[in-house]
């Protein structure tokens, strides 16, 4: 689901996600259940939350920040978001561990 989110994501905010990571954006989760992540993106000294639900097999995305709420696209922060769950999900796997499926 996150990947196909990652897919709705345009190009210009998805590259300044990968730019975010680069800079050393973080990803901090405040929950994360089957189908449900929540948490902020750090940069700097801004902060947005940022939340990845599950609907069907399709996903949908909320962000606090300026592009999200007026133009209601999938932002970079989301994008940033999805990507680091990827990450986790991906080491979790690695060491074995299992992370709620999203
Ligand atoms: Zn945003």
């Amino acid at each position: 689901m996150l990947r196909k989110l990652l897919g709705r994501v345009d190009d210009g905010r998805f590259g300044r996600a990968l730019a975010g990571m680069q800079a050393g954006w973080k990803w901090k989760c405040r929950m994360r259940q089957a189908g449900l992540v929540e948490g902020f993106v750090r940069h700097g000294s801004k902060e947005y939350m940022v939340v990845i639900e599950q609907r069907g097999r399709c996903g949908i995305a909320r962000c606090g920040c300026e592009d999200a709420i007026k133009r209601g696209v999938l932002c970079k922060h989301v994008a940033f978001a999805a990507m680091s769950e990827l990450g986790l999900a991906a080491a979790a796997r690695s060491a074995h561990r299992q992370l709620p499926e999203l």
